[in-house]
């Protein structure tokens, strides 16, 4: 299914990822048919779940390995943390945040129908992160945020990375910081579009 995003560079292990989670149960019964198209689709609330070259690209720079222990600001419909909860294995944990009540409780529930027992889920505001399980290996956030919240970095674990979208509703860059020790870097990934954090 998702063989061509090697074009984007995505590699063989997240694609065989993505292609062992079946979008389709992560999409509104109206987009059905639209499930394994490349575009982002509604799935109400104002919100939407990425496309899955983003979600494939997103994997790639977290560099996601198994036993990662990885905080997600944005569940969504749940299918970026279920196609990261196959790349860091058993061994490894996702705990996702998402503050839109009805959106988490739906993907709960598609969660747990399938099975997966890495993933915990939060409703809460994600710009505080989530300090009872910090440090984290890998934070990303599937919302774009004006400014990278202070929280996110302290919740990250030396050497780990940060991938969030920083911009506003007309110019969004992909930022990945990586933190060691008093020292932080910032690489920017190009030009993404994603909805807000609130
Ligand atoms: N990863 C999702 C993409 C969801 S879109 C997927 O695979 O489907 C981004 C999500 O971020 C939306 O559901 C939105 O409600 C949520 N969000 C926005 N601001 C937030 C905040 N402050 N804390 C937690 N979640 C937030």
């Amino acid at each position: 299914m998702y063989e061509h995003l090697e074009y984007y560079g995505v590699s063989k292990r997240v694609i065989d990822a993505m292609n062992k989670v079946d979008r389709k149960l992560f999409v509104p019964a109206e987009y059905q048919d639209s499930a394994y198209i490349d575009t982002p689709l509604p799935i109400g609330y104002g919100q939407t779940i990425s496309a899955p070259h983003m979600v494939g690209l997103m994997c790639e720079y977290l560099d996601l390995q198994e036993g990662d222990k990885v905080l997600e600001i944005g569940t969504g419909s749940g299918y970026n943390a279920a196609v990261m909860s196959q790349l860091v294995g058993p061994s490894g944990e996702i705990y996702t945040v998402e503050v839109v009540e009805p959106l988490y409780e739906r993907a709960k529930k598609v969660i747990e129908q399938l099975g997966i027992e890495n993933i915990k889920m939060f409703l809460s505001d994600g710009k505080l992160g989530l300090p009872q399980f910090a440090p984290y290996d890998k934070i990303v956030a599937t919302c774009y945020a004006k400014e990278i919240p202070p929280a996110l970095i302290e919740q990250l674990r030396e050497g780990g990375i940060l991938l969030i979208p920083v911009g506003n509703e007309y110019i969004q860059v992909l930022k990945r910081i990586k933190k060691y020790g008093q020292k932080i870097t910032e690489e920017s990934l190009g030009h993404v579009r994603f909805v807000p954090m609130v």
